[in-house]
């Protein structure tokens, strides 16, 4: 069965709020084995809204409704649908109830507009909505001709999500044909997206009956896999069996196969290895000990380090030679080594880090561009330093470099 969601909310359609609900629904139908075919969002406006449902009940079979069910006079979603569906509304005497029983246990008086809460689409079912007044509703039969299941939830995500979890998920389960879906993720460091495409396409297009999908960040590449098939075990082996052809093919430069982020993969082999890491940034100026110290438990293998932006700072802290710096410029190879060298020595680690680099826009010459870094990682069998040269704006040089380091300590502790 094949799924839409609508999302309603003017304010989604401004810069200011993001929908998070779509890709919770998302998830959770994909879970019973449902693909979500079509997805929108619509402000708060009766026509628009009409127009959205009648587009979505002539096309999809499960249509779901996330928000405008408050109530103010922007919160539509009964109306609409009721019009869509060309049933009426009643008011239910027991919701109503229930929305003056929760005003009063908290010593107010209920204002005149909750009442609109209470009004029902004629053949619903009321989902009733612990964390919230406005409860959800579920509507299936014949429309068009066709069978279709049209859920409402409210918009604020907790009750959203508690709702579909009470009230939806197994009334859904019930409905849907048993559909396995089965899903594998592999992440990949440092290499660039037409470079693994072109690597994988020629497995990849091979399984007609696993979608794949590459998804591109600065660094890092993730390759979803997506199979159904009649039962759990088919489907898992399908995925299972393109994703080990794709992870054999690209080697090491795949370091997560079960969602792990790359910062939990260094985290794990500085744990095998029984290793701490130092790190001493500065183009990058704290992200990359942002980023280690954002796994729970890092505390077992991250000493520390410093944000070495001046260059006295750099001498002072990491023990990089004045000299040096005169010489070869603050972003250098050597500068880069010190700084891992010398942030090793300082925290007494296992590992030292070293970042330098230009991350634009302005400070870029000739000679060093932005986007120009070099990283460095320091250890007792001695240095190694990557230089690289980065494109885009600063916060996506600095997310490559980043990434670059952690993909250098995990090459070196694996
Ligand atoms: P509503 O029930 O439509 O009035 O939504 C109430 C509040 O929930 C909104 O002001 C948003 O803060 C939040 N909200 C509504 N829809 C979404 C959504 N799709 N994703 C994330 N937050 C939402
Ligand atoms: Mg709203």
């Amino acid at each position: 069965m094949n799924a839409e969601i609508i999302v309603v909310g003017s304010e989604l359609l401004t810069p200011h709020r993001m929908d998070t609900n779509s890709l919770y629904l998302t998830e959770q139908l994909n879970l019973l084995g449902v693909e979500v075919v079509f997805k929108s969002i619509v402000g708060d406006n009766l026509p628009r809204l009409v127009a959205a449902a009648e587009h979505a009940l002539f096309r999809s079979e499960i249509v779901i409704f996330s928000g405008g069910l408050g109530p103010t006079e922007d919160d539509l979603t009964r109306e609409a649908v009721a019009e869509a569906l060309g049933v009426g509304l009643r008011r239910d005497p027991e919701i109503l109830r229930s929305l003056e029983e929760r005003f009063a246990a908290r010593g107010w008086k209920m204002a005149a507009n909750n009442a609109k809460q209470a009004d029902v689409l004629e053949g619903a079912t009321v989902l009733a909505n612990p964390n919230g007044t406005a409860p959800g509703q579920w509507i299936s039969g014949e429309f068009e001709g066709r069978e279709h299941i049209i859920v409402m939830l409210p918009g604020p995500p907790h009750e959203l999500k508690a709702l579909f979890e009470t009230e939806v998920r197994e009334r859904l389960r019930a409905k849907v044909p048993p559909a396995f879906l089965a899903t594998r993720t592999l992440k990949i460091a440092m290499l660039g997206e037409s470079a693994v495409d072109a690597r994988v396409a020629p497995i990849y297009t091979r399984y007609k009956d696993v979608e794949t999908t590459i998804l591109a960040g600065a660094g890092e590449i993730e390759l979803h896999f997506k199979s159904r098939a009649a039962n759990q075990e088919a489907a898992q082996q399908r995925v299972d069996e393109v994703a080990d052809l794709v992870e054999d093919e690209l080697d090491d430069a795949v370091y997560s196969r079960d969602g792990q982020s790359l910062e939990q993969i260094v985290g794990y082999w500085l744990q095998m290895r029984g290793a701490t890491v130092a790190v001493a940034e500065s183009c990058t100026g704290g992200l990359l000990a942002e980023r280690i110290t954002s796994v729970s438990g890092s505390s077992r293998y991250f000493v520390g380090g410093a944000v070495v932006y001046s260059n006295a700072l750099k001498t002072e802290f990491a023990g990089v030679p004045a000299e040096m710096i005169e010489r070869h410029g603050a972003v250098s190879r050597e500068v880069a080594a010190a700084l891992a060298e010398g942030i090793r020595y300082r925290c007494e680690s296992t590992l030292g880090v070293g970042i330098t680099g230009v991350a634009g826009p302005g400070g870029g010459t000739p000679e060093k561009p932005v986007g120009l870094v070099f990283h460095a990682v320091a250890s007792d069998r001695g240095t190694e330093v990557a230089q690289r040269n980065f494109p885009g704006d600063r916060k996506r040089i600095r997310r490559f470099a980043s990434t670059m380091a952690l993909d250098m300590l995990r090459k070196k502790l694996m």
